[in-house]
């Protein structure tokens, strides 16, 4: 028998009024464990909202979000990073005086391990996830370059890294590869499925082609609520989205 404490993520009959207007309408949302889901809609559709609702950024009117079991409507922002939920705002928060290893470093969460009063053992520890994240971020080449120097799509991968180095048992980016050169977002398409599997991560996009790069799942939000929802095909030859969403 299966019940919502399987699911990583249960989100169920999720209401948030701004006065008045609920931007998050009734939304029932689920995600399993290591899932890469991707969310897609028209501007205004909710995403962001939905994303500010786990974190606790958010409160909502009405509903539940339980994450591994735990229901974090309750809890304040801090507790739901604590809980392991990271997230990536649209715009980078980086130290832009720090270089990249230094800016991974302030991330590596404090007192972590077994290591104890081991400093040396720490700093080892410190020192090899350093070097593993920049290379999963494609920032291994410029460990010891000022982040303020680095380009933008750079930036972006920088806090993808930082978020990362805590190891969170949710990652979610929120349009992640907003002005990023065709490149950037080749090679971010790539970082993205290297993680799938891995993590559990839910990513927010416009850029349709981006989206059939690495959608496994998608979810199509519309008004606040799900309008579709399924693999990248079910989804493109849905009519629903198509005339609210694809065929703009
Ligand atoms: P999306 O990310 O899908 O483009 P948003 O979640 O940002 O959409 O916004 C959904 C709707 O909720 C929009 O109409 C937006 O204006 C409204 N909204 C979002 N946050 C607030 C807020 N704090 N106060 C009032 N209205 C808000
Ligand atoms: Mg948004």
């Amino acid at each position: 028998m299966s019940s919502n404490s399987d699911f990583l993520l249960a989100v169920e009959d999720l209401t948030v009024s701004f006065d008045g207007f609920k931007a998050i309408d009734n939304l029932n949302f689920y995600m399993d464990n290591k899932e890469l889901r991707v969310v897609i809609g028209p501007n205004g559709a909710g995403k962001t909202t939905l994303l500010d609702l786990i974190c606790g950024k958010t409160k909502p009117t009405a509903g539940s979000i339980k994450f591994r079991g735990k229901e974090l409507t309750q809890l304040p922002e801090h507790r739901i990073v604590w809980e392991g939920v990271g997230r990536k705002f649209q715009t980078p928060s980086i130290y832009d005086s720090l270089t990249v290893r230094e800016n991974l470093e302030v991330s590596y969460p404090k007192g972590r391990g077994v290591w104890g009063a081991l400093a040396f053992k720490r700093d080892e520890a410190l020192r090899e996830k350093t070097q593993e994240i920049a290379s999963v971020v494609l920032l291994d080449n410029s460990l010891n370059t000022q982040a303020g120097l680095l380009s933008h799509g750079q930036k972006q991968w920088l806090e993808i890294g930082m978020l990362l180095i805590q190891d969170p048992a949710l990652l979610m980016l929120d349009e992640p590869i907003a002005g990023m050169s065709a490149k950037e977002r080749e090679l971010t398409a790539e970082l993205l499925n290297h993680l799938a599997g891995k993590h559990s991560i839910i990513v927010i996009e416009h850029d349709m082609n981006f989206v059939k790069q690495i959608g496994r799942k998608v979810t199509v939000l519309h008004q606040g609520a799900i309008l579709a929802e399924g693999d990248m095909d079910k989804v493109q030859s849905d009519q629903r989205v198509i005339d609210v969403y694809l065929g703009h």
